[in-house]
């Protein structure tokens, strides 16, 4: 079975399907951390669903808040009617919501994925304030629809203005740490400033806490504070993407809850649905400006979805997971530096909470005025495939598709901790050999 569904899955699929790709697998079963394919093989999925599955597979409080909606004959689909479900979902969310929100923010539900909620977030800033431009900045991913993708990485667009991210490795002003991400924040309060850099004021400025699909990389909460300052200062609304840092993830609640600030609009989807479909923008009630019917969309209701991601929010507060991530994160990235000391493709290990990330770069190149050596896309996949033949599951991240990127579930154990790094470092052992 396993090598036929491989086989007529590559025939039949489009060419730009990605994970398919690289991860030739057949899952069947799962649960927890671990996923079984077809062929009977077990894995460690670090990938949890592109940072999903705050729970792991098929946790019995997810499956049992599905299962009672099933059972109660509530309807499936309501477009975006109040229900029960909804009201509880709502309540929930707004619980962990960051200073003022908690109180009185708006929710809006957008269509079931985190690039519907950034367009709305784009749209919804617009009409407040009657401007246009937006400001992104690089090494950005927002999703795969057309504004949240010019507001993505490497993508050109005339309406973003691209702002440089204190990514400490590859800083873009030479000299990383505290002063590399003041250099940062001051570069983009220099050009809002400028007024002949014929840079309108922006409709807003989007940011992620920690970039995940730009390679893992955590911005200084000294930097996030200035970006607030500097966009409350302008009567810039402030979008935080929360989409893969989200719910404990980091090891807060949501990763602005290490520094503080409380953005204008946040940016939810992934872990939020508890497996499944869901995404909202919740925002400050004064942006609520938009006339009614001007955000629509059908499937914006997923009563399995919000019953599993409320099922979800209340285990992870309940059980304190957002700091269990923040401590099992940094005794992983403890074992993670040490494995770089061990080996010099490693360039960096980066991370809060449990996102981690291993940069791979070219051992036998010059390093540059900072220390840092070229990318090495071709050796991370190899290690992404050294770990699946050792029932690791990664993914590539990063500017260069160069950098390991760790996902797993908040309630992986001390002990599957250790089995995931052993794996990897065994991967990375074999594949630079
Ligand atoms: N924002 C961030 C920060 C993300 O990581 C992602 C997905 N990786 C998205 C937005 C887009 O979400 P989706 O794939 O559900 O459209």
């Amino acid at each position: 079975a396993h090598e036929g569904i491989l086989r007529r899955q590559s025939l039949r699929e489009s060419a730009a399907r990605t994970y398919a790709r690289s991860l030739p697998i057949v899952p069947v079963r799962a649960r927890g951390l671990t996923i079984e394919g077809a062929d009977g093989r077990r894995y460690l999925d670090c990938l949890s669903g592109a940072g999903t599955l705050a729970l792991g597979h098929n946790h019995p409080v997810v499956l049992e808040a599905i299962r009672t909606v099933l059972d109660s004959g509530a309807p499936l689909h309501v477009l975006d009617l109040a229900t029960p479900v909804k009201d509880a979902f709502t309540t929930e969310l707004f619980a962990t919501l960051p200073g003022e929100l908690a109180e009185k923010a708006r929710i809006q539900f957008c269509g079931p994925a985190g690039t519907d909620a950034v367009e709305a977030a784009f749209k919804l800033v617009r009409t407040a304030t009657g401007r246009d431009g937006l400001m992104a900045f690089s090494g950005a991913y927002h999703g795969m629809t057309s504004e949240a993708l010019a507001a993505s990485g490497g993508a050109q667009h005339t309406s973003v203005v691209r702002l440089p991210y204190p990514y400490d490795y590859r800083c873009p002003f030479g000299t990383g740490g505290e002063r590399g991400a003041e250099l940062a924040a001051r570069w983009t309060q220099n050009l809002l400033d400028d007024h002949k850099s014929g840079v309108p004021s922006p409709a807003g400025m989007i940011l992620e806490p920690v970039q995940g699909e730009g390679g893992v990389i955590p911005a200084p909460d000294g930097w996030l504070r200035r970006m607030r300052e500097i966009t409350a200062a302008r009567q810039i609304p402030l979008i935080v993407d929360e989409v893969q840092t989200g719910v404990g993830r980091t090891g807060a609640f949501w990763a602005v809850d290490h520094s503080g600030i409380v953005p204008d609009v946040i940016v939810l989807s992934k872990a939020i649905g508890g497996s499944l479909p869901l995404a909202v923008i919740v925002y400050r009630e004064e942006l609520d400006a938009w006339q009614p019917g001007a955000h629509a969309g059908t499937f914006r209701g997923n009563q399995l979805a919000m019953a599993a991601g409320a099922a979800t929010l209340a285990y992870v507060r309940a059980n304190g997971l957002d700091r269990r991530a923040g401590e099992l994160g940094a005794r992983m990235l403890a074992r993670l530096t040490s494995l770089a000391a061990a080996h010099d493709c490693i360039g960096d290990v980066r991370g809060r909470g449990l996102m981690l990330g291993v940069e791979l770069v070219d051992r036998d190149a010059d390093a540059d005025a900072t220390g840092a050596r070229p990318a090495a896309p071709e050796l991370a996949a190899a290690v992404r495939d050294a770990c699946l033949d050792r029932g690791l599951i990664v993914e590539l991240g990063g500017r260069h598709s160069a950098v390991v990127r760790l996902l797993p579930p908040l309630t992986i154990t001390d002990e599957q901790a250790d089995a995931i790094l052993d794996r990897l470092a065994d991967a990375i052992t074999v594949a630079v050999r």
